[in-house]
């Protein structure tokens, strides 16, 4: 992933120098993801089985015992970006967390998300109280996080859901403040952590404080 270029906006965005930052992944962090997706898979005659940390390997005909083509929880993957993210609820205490955490941080929203719901995510994240600046990126989080961090002197925190992400930031930016959410209850005993490298905190109201004292924001 060398090769990938950086999002545009890790050079066009604007990041304060002496403010503290906070870069914030979307699904299964501010959005409660794979419960919207089982809905949406529901529409298309699929069942999701939540028994294994995985999206495409969840998704099954009802009653059948293997899950269907990878290729198409991918197709529909897409379809849901694309057409209905509306169906989203926000993780649980996220929009007042991060609302809080903004007076005395710059945040940014970071998302893998397919590059062509820009649009249909930003309308999500401004409908559901999260209006902050949104990166869309590809692959391994590290070196945009990295790039993000070095446009300002105070200290960064990344939130994900996924360990390789976590992992990435690690790697390439390691003075960068990890935590791990896993904002769906059913997922979170599947999801792979490594809590001695990335503190992990499931709920925003466990979560947000943690953020606070590890960027050490005045008063928090
Ligand atoms: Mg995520």
């Amino acid at each position: 992933m060398a090769d990938t270029p950086l999002p545009p906006e890790v050079t066009t965005l604007n990041i304060p120098p002496h403010r503290p930052l906070v870069v914030v992944d979307v699904d299964e962090v501010l959005g409660l993801f794979m419960r919207s997706f089982e809905a949406f898979v529901g529409v298309h005659g699929l069942e999701m089985r939540i028994d294994r940390f995985a999206l495409f390997q969840n998704l099954y005909r009802p009653g059948e015992t293997t899950h269907v083509d990878v290729s198409q929880g991918r197709r529909l993957f897409d379809a849901f970006f694309a057409c209905d993210p509306h169906l989203m609820e926000v993780a649980p205490g996220a929009a007042a967390a991060l609302g809080l955490l903004a007076e005395q941080a710059t945040i940014v929203v970071f998302s893998n998300a397919p590059a062509a719901c820009r649009s249909t995510r930003a309308r999500w994240l401004a409908e559901n109280g999260l209006a902050y600046p949104l990166v869309i990126g590809v692959g391994p989080k590290g070196p945009t996080v990295a790039a993000l961090a070095a446009r300002t002197e105070s200290p960064t925190a990344f939130v994900d859901d996924l360990l390789p992400n976590l992992d990435s930031v690690e790697a390439e930016a390691p003075e960068v403040h990890r935590f791990q959410s896993v904002a769906d209850e059913r997922l979170r005993v599947f999801a792979p952590s490594a809590p001695e490298r990335h503190p992990r905190y499931d709920t925003w109201n466990e979560l947000a404080p943690a953020i606070a004292r590890a960027l050490k924001l005045p008063g928090r």
